[in-house]
């Protein structure tokens, strides 16, 4: 045909096809996943470095569609950003981690994620009071993890929300830190508790890259000196803790330590060891 060694287009429009199709469907289904409960959330330890002792956990979002079976965050947390759901989607994740974690041990700490778009919301602030107050939650147990790019848009109250919030009690961690495109100045214009160094450092890092052993190291010193704590993710082997903690990381988390849980697991770990 005319198509013959057609090249590089044909060959690739097929799929750019089948993706779009799949954003489309997988769109139309996250419409509705919330009110037909296909959500659930689990929870993955975070542990001081060195010791272990466990020191709280992070809520991640799971969905499990009826058809399509369990989908991962990293490709609907995205569409779901895209398609303006994700503030519902944030708000459920955040009562249900709150209403879980109350039932707990006192002292462990529970992380939510939080997506740039519900911090740019002028309710985000009064949505968190009341979800301390209807779950009976104590703020300081409360960690709400923002990335850089919150901070990428001028003129937007993310950094005054941020500043109540922590007036309130709460912690804030600053997520995938170095993945994104940003300055530094944010950095000592908020009150961060920790910086959370993404798992692409810690395993750079464990190949015995200069670079990533390098950025490690000044994370870590830069943390220091604001007064912040640093936390390793996708921490894997004994080898890569060993590592970690030489390199002065506070808090670690990663399958070595324990891999997301269902609620009753976590609670029952949570019972067992107290963050002190
Ligand atoms: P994240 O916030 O960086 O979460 C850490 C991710 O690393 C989780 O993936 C976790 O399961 C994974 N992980 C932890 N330890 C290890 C390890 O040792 N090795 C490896 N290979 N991976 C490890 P998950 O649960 O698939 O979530 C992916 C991303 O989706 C999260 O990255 C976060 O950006 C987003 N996400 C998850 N839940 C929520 C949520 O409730 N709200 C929002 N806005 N985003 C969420
Ligand atoms: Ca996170
Ligand atoms: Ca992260
Ligand atoms: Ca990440």
């Amino acid at each position: 045909s005319k198509d013959a060694g057609g090249g590089v287009f044909h060959a690739y429009e097929p799929q750019l096809h089948v993706e779009a199709e799949e954003r489309r469907v997988l769109e139309i289904a996250l419409r509705s996943a919330l009110k037909n409960d296909q959500f659930h959330l689990q929870y993955q330890p975070v542990v001081e470095a060195g010791s272990g002792a466990l020191k709280g956990f992070e809520a991640l979002l799971r969905w499990t569609h009826p058809e399509y079976g369990n989908i991962p965050p990293s490709k609907f947390v995205p569409l779901a950003e895209d398609a303006r759901l994700i503030a519902p989607i944030g708000e459920w994740v955040l009562r249900t981690a709150c209403h879980e974690a109350a039932r707990w041990n006192d002292s462990t700490r529970i992380a939510v994620n939080v997506s740039p778009e519900q911090l740019h919301n002028p309710n985000f602030f009064n949505l968190v009071t009341q979800t301390l107050a209807q779950s009976g939650l104590h703020p300081d147990r409360l960690e709400l993890e923002v990335t850089e790019s919150v901070f990428m848009h001028e003129g937007t109250c993310a950094v005054q929300v941020l500043d109540k919030l922590i007036d309130l009690g709460i912690r804030l961690s600053l997520d995938d830190f170095g993945t994104g495109y940003s300055s530094l100045g944010y950095l000592s214009r908020t009150r961060f508790s920790t910086i959370k160094i993404d798992r692409s450092f810690v395993q750079g890092a464990s190949k015995n890259e200069r670079e990533a052993v390098a950025i490690i190291r000044a994370v870590v010193a830069l943390a220091q000196s604001l007064g912040m704590g640093t936390t390793a993710e996708g921490v894997e082997t004994e080898e890569e803790h060993q590592m970690i903690q030489q390199l002065g990381c506070t808090k670690v988390q990663g399958y070595y330590f324990g891999r997301p849980l269902p609620v009753g697991e976590a609670r029952a770990l949570a019972q067992r060891h107290g963050r002190d």
